[in-house]
């Protein structure tokens, strides 16, 4: 943990235009500054950072929040971790307090440190040591130059061994912790002896450029091939993806990501000049997988085997690009390629164009269903099932109709089969006429637009906070997430004296913080007296919606005393929802009266 005292601090020192400036051109645009976003490809700025606030916002993508927000969005970083890169960036020193906190992330940070020895130690013997040639000209031979074997960092590890034990002891590493991050292993409980031998050596990196594991493959015809670390605190091998931090940029500027099976497919479509290509490591792609490649763009695109593994594995990776809430894509090798040997035979265009005709997964999956089980009746049912078990993970309702509209369009089946199982969200949105859905749906948004602007309406105006401080029975006219966020500006104003949009976002999750930033920027060019008006209505608005959501249950209660037949709680009843409807009526006279003008 690091001391709140501290993160304010650190906050005060650094201006989020600097630190954004470091990876985003800004340009001043009146009292805010605007660029290309770095989170969704744009050509027309949409990406606002506000210095006064300490806070940045994508009118595009959503994305926003405070100066941490953004590096652990840029970096995958954790909020220590963005605390720190920014205390680094203005030279100030961070000291923890809790002890078990502080451990755990110098033990990280330790952990990390010695494996970038270790890379650094793997990458000279590549260069200097005579088995190091050999690996070169191994890699040269597959195309790879000096270049490319620099910018991933490749190493080598010798048959007779590497001298880490030299290294560990230079640097004061300790075998144990060695041990732990899978480079060195025991026999016997006593020798210890290196894990990686007699291979070509690819660090593995995580988004924010901290080597979390190694690979490596055999320079002859050991086995096995490849070999990874095995799972350590620092590295899973179910999320991690390999080339992600050297593809980053790649993946911004196209505006996708291809996902190849190995560290060597990665490195051949890079000395191509496809820099937005990453591997998984040994395993199926994940649902978590993708989930981390949907932070960088939404346009995932796997590239399989033209064989028929690679075929079936397409059609199972549906399910796994719907559970991480992306509608994924496939592209097919010719059979007997990978995209290491077909770059390289081929070229980029040649590749590019298999990228561009890559098919919806959903399709794919579809068809394959289809040439599964015919299209009689029985398979048609069994097809139904099939597909209304996978649609069923689909959390979003508009995806889950988009998909199932596909469904009956590409394979005849109607859409009761489908959404008979009742697993499949319902329509959203656009149900039909008579239904009486829309319209709850409306006033619900309606609710929430009150809310939201009550919420913006006191980040821009002290005074906003002051008259909804002022009525503590306002507290409940909100909904709780935004109950919550409202507290949370009211402590702030009473304990500060002022509101400070960064300092509030500290500690929520990076949605809620990019909505609550949205919020702050919205009102900036109403008037004071505008501001008052407006936060004036969205309570009456609440209250009103309050006072009708008392009175429903008022008429339950009442309907039940009567059908217990007790009077006196009826008569009570009764007089409550007389004293509010008179209520209500004073507030609807009050609409109506003309307001005093704005000044
Ligand atoms: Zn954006």
């Amino acid at each position: 943990m690091i001391s709140q005292d501290k993160i304010a601090e650190i906050r005060r020192r650094a201006s989020i235009v600097e630190v954004i400036s470091d990876h985003v051109t800004l340009k001043k645009a009146g009292r805010n500054y605007m660029g290309l976003c770095p989170f969704h490809a744009e050509k027309t700025p949409s990406f606002t950072v506000s210095e006064e606030k300490g806070i940045y916002h994508c009118f595009g993508c959503q994305s926003g929040g405070s100066v941490f927000h953004f590096l652990m969005n840029y970096d995958q970083l954790t909020f220590p971790e963005a605390v720190e890169r920014v205390a680094k960036r203005y030279g100030l020193t961070v000291e923890h307090d809790g002890r078990r906190g502080a451990q755990e992330t110098s033990e990280r940070e330790k952990f990390y440190r010695i494996n970038e020895r270790v890379a650094h130690h793997y990458h000279k013997i590549l260069f200097a040591h005579p088995e190091g040639r050999k690996a070169l000209d191994y890699l040269k031979a597959r195309g790879v130059d000096e270049a490319t074997a620099r910018k991933f960092m490749l190493g080598c590890a010798p048959q007779t061994g590497s001298g880490l034990a030299t290294l560990f002891s230079q640097e004061k590493i300790s075998a144990n912790d060695a041990c732990r991050l899978g480079l060195i292993g025991q026999r016997d409980g006593q020798k210890f002896y290196e894990k990686f031998f007699a291979r070509v050596i690819f660090p593995i990196v995580s988004p924010a450029g901290k080597v979390v594991a190694f690979g490596g493959r055999v320079l002859d015809q050991g086995l096995p091939k490849y070999l990874n670390s095995s799972e350590t605190p620092l590295f899973h091998k179910g999320s991690t993806l390999y080339g992600l931090y050297q593809a980053k940029e790649g993946i911004r500027r196209a505006d996708r990501v291809v996902v190849v099976e190995g560290y060597l497919d990665v490195i051949a479509l890079a000395q191509h000049d496809i820099s937005y290509a990453v591997a998984t490591l040994g395993t199926a792609l994940t649902a978590d997988h993708v989930r981390v490649l949907s932070r960088y763009t939404k346009n995932v695109t796997a590239l399989f085997d033209g064989d028929d593994a690679g075929r079936n594995a397409a059609s199972r990776s549906f399910e796994i690009f719907v559970e991480a809430g992306l509608l994924g894509r496939a592209a097919f090798l010719p059979k007997g390629d990978d995209p290491d040997t077909f770059v390289r035979s081929r070229g980029k265009g040649a590749l590019e164009a298999i990228l561009d005709q890559a098919v919806p997964l959903a399709d794919y999956h579809f068809s394959w269903l289809e040439q599964r089980y015919g299209k009689t009746l029985e398979g048609k049912s069994r097809i139904a099932g099939e597909v209304s078990r996978v649609l069923a993970k689909v959390n979003n309702a508009f995806e889950a109709d988009l998909l199932v509209r596909r469904a009956v369009d590409r394979l005849g089946i109607r859409e009761e089969l489908l959404r008979r199982s009742n697993t499949v969200p319902q329509r959203a949105g656009f149900a039909r006429a008579h239904d009486t859905v829309p319209s709850a749906n409306m006033q619900q948004s309606r609710d929430d637009v009150a809310e939201r602007s009550l919420v913006s309406l006191m980040l821009r105006l002290p005074g906003v906070v002051e008259s909804i401080a002022g009525k503590p029975e306002a507290r409940q006219w909100f909904e709780p997430k935004w109950g919550a966020v409202v507290d949370r500006v009211a402590t702030q104003w009473q304990e500060a004296g002022r509101i400070d949009v960064a300092r509030l976002l500290e500690g929520l999750p990076v949605e809620q913080a990019s909505e609550i930033a949205a919020l702050s920027l919205e009102r900036e060019t109403l008037t004071d007296a505008e501001c008052a008006r407006m936060a004036e209505d969205c309570l009456t608005h609440l209250r009103r919606k309050h006072l009708k959501g008392m009175k429903r249950e008022l008429r339950l209660a009442i309907r039940t005393a009567e059908e217990q037949k007790d009077e006196n709680a009826k008569r009570e009843r009764m007089l409550e929802w007389q004293d509010l409807d008179r209520k209500e009526r004073q507030l609807e006279r009050r609409k109506l009266e003309p307001k005093p003008p704005a000044r």
